[in-house]
């Protein structure tokens, strides 16, 4: 081939590169699970972005005024439903971009009688009111979230469905594969009783038939007495030996809670991106942490 030749061709590529992002589809999201499920989905026609910082929930996070231009600019803006993002409703996002991922199984939310206390401490003061949330959590409601997001996908982008399409199934046969192991980990031991440390767990607790009481306590705070006091009351008549954490308590609880042989279970809602590994690899651990409550 003559140099000029290949000087076009050099052209003609950097040309294909800069149509190909100039091109991506922008799609915002609002916590870590509809960016994983987007990403999967998308593959090179989107560009994912989820710009909580690490260490916040997104659940309660206020995004700054620059974050929510870049938001209201995007393609496409996913929402998780079910009142999550609190700031979603604060503030107005463009409708014919907006779509909520949960709003095929609206009739599926739950409503919890049981937890509206409030925490206070180093993390902040929050409630939790009685429309729960982390719906991902039951697998089968993570498969209709990421469902959603193809359809949206599609619609934006008819020429790429078949590209869509294909990805989405790959990641629904993992999902089912996640569903799968839960519910037979599950079944080893129907109507064991658990606890909660956070009311982060009805839709797991649901979607699996998992005899489940939270309370709410922070991982990185020691229990006040009145909360060790609700524990006992709730152990009276609800005689569990394991408890779910978002993440590892403080050694303090752990030692308190063995006392009352209570061992501690990391179950991660992972609604924040992982410190390492994917919503895939987080889940995987979660299950493996779940055997050891059913044995
Ligand atoms: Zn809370």
């Amino acid at each position: 081939m003559r140099p000029i030749h290949l000087l076009v061709l050099g052209m003609l590529l950097m040309l294909a590169t800069d149509i190909s992002a100039a091109e991506r589809l922008s799609v915002y999201t609002v916590n870590y699970p509809l960016a994983y499920f987007a990403e999967r989905i998308g593959g090179d026609q989107v560009e994912v972005v989820f710009p909580a910082p690490a260490d916040v929930d997104p659940a309660y996070w206020m995004p700054d005024q620059s974050t929510i231009t870049a938001y209201q600019q995007a393609d496409l803006i996913l929402l998780n439903g079910a009142n999550y993002a609190k700031w979603v409703s604060k503030v107005s996002l463009p409708r014919s971009k907006t779509v909520d991922t949960s709003r095929s199984f609206k009739d599926r939310y739950i409503y919890s009688s049981e937890v509206t206390t409030h925490s206070h401490g180093a993390t902040g003061t929050h409630a939790h009111e009685s429309l729960a949330f982390t719906t991902w959590l039951d697998l089968s409601l993570a498969k209709l979230q990421a469902e959603a997001i193809y359809k949206a996908l599609a619609l934006k982008r008819p020429t790429a469905e078949v590209e869509f399409k294909g990805n989405f199934q790959a990641l629904s046969d993992n999902l089912d594969q996640l569903h799968s192991q839960i519910r037979e980990i599950v079944a080893r031991g129907p109507g064991r009783a658990l606890l909660g440390s956070h009311p982060v767990y009805d839709y797991l607790s649901a979607g699996y038939r998992i005899n489940l009481r939270s309370v709410h306590w922070e991982p990185d705070e020691v229990p006040t007495v009145s909360q060790w006091n609700d524990l006992n009351h709730i152990l009276e008549e609800h005689k569990a030996q394991y408890m779910l954490w978002e993440v590892g308590p403080l050694p303090g609880s752990t030692a308190e809670l063995n006392a009352r042989g209570i061992t501690n279970v990391v179950f991660s809602p992972g609604g924040n991106k992982p410190d390492n590994g994917d919503f895939m690899s987080v889940m995987q651990q979660n299950i493996t942490n779940l055997k050891q409550a059913f044995q």
